[in-house]
């Protein structure tokens, strides 16, 4: 069984997270999908973050109202669940002890988030459990599909092991000992939470930029004024 964890502070879940997840779903044939927020994120201030729960109830709805996620794709509160900063190991460690023996991990992340990687906790453990499916981030490194390979390739050779290589046969970053690393090149959206939380907070809307039933949640909720 081929399963993807997509983690992320999801402050709110918006609709680049969802055409991403959507396209590597259908991209890596993957049969089942987590979407995970993160509880306290050990990277990010704290400020603007509201409660794990009503960000977990907007990735909920927003799930909900997208008919390509709806089946394969569960909304996991495992990191709600612990106590502490919410690292990615323990959710690894987590979903390795839960699934069936021969399932593969695929941990779904952004270039922005991937590049620095190597300031997560544990994280080269987490080059030996999990295959990594990287997507493209705009604004980070260009939109040109060989300068992500090669700001990919240096990443990783220069921070997490200079045994990785490119496959050209199985399309991917390649080691003796150690998990591959994907990049699948998905349709850029130029969307980040950090945008949401300021046109709320500017009286904008942002309408095309979540599904209705989060722009609904925000606002009876009163998020992010
Ligand atoms: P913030 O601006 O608060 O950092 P964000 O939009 O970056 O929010 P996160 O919750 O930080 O969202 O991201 C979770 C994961 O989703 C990360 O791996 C990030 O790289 C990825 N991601 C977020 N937005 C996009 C997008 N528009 N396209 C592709 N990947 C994205
Ligand atoms: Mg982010």
């Amino acid at each position: 069984m081929h399963v993807g964890l997509f983690g992320g502070t999801f402050n709110p879940i918006h609709n680049g997270h969802l055409k991403a997840i959507e396209e590597v779903l259908k991209g890596f044939s993957l049969d089942k999908s987590y979407l995970i927020p993160s509880a306290l994120p050990p990277h990010k201030e704290q400020r603007n973050l509201v409660d794990a729960k009503d960000r977990m109830e907007m990735i909920r709805l927003a799930v909900a109202t997208c008919p390509a996620l709806m089946e394969s794709v569960t909304v996991s509160d495992v990191e709600l669940r612990r106590k502490g900063p919410s690292y990615t190991i323990d959710t690894v460690c987590h979903f390795k002890s839960i699934l069936p023996k021969d399932s593969r991990l695929y941990l779904i992340l952004g270039l922005d988030a991937f590049l620095e990687i190597d300031t997560w906790k544990s994280y080269t453990d987490l080059f030996m459990l999990t295959s990594f499916i990287v997507i493209p981030r705009p604004g980070t490194v260009s939109a040109d599909r060989f300068a992500i390979l090669r700001s990919i390739e240096n990443y990783l050779k220069k921070s997490i092991s200079h045994g990785y290589n490119y496959s050209f046969a199985q399309s991917c970053y390649i080691h003796p000992d150690k998990q591959p690393v994907f990049f699948f090149d998905v349709s850029p959206i130029d969307i980040s939470s950090t945008k949401i939380r300021k046109l709320v907070n500017q009286g904008m809307s942002i309408k095309s930029l979540v599904p209705g039933k989060v722009e609904e949640f925000i606002k009876t909720k009163g998020l992010y004024l």
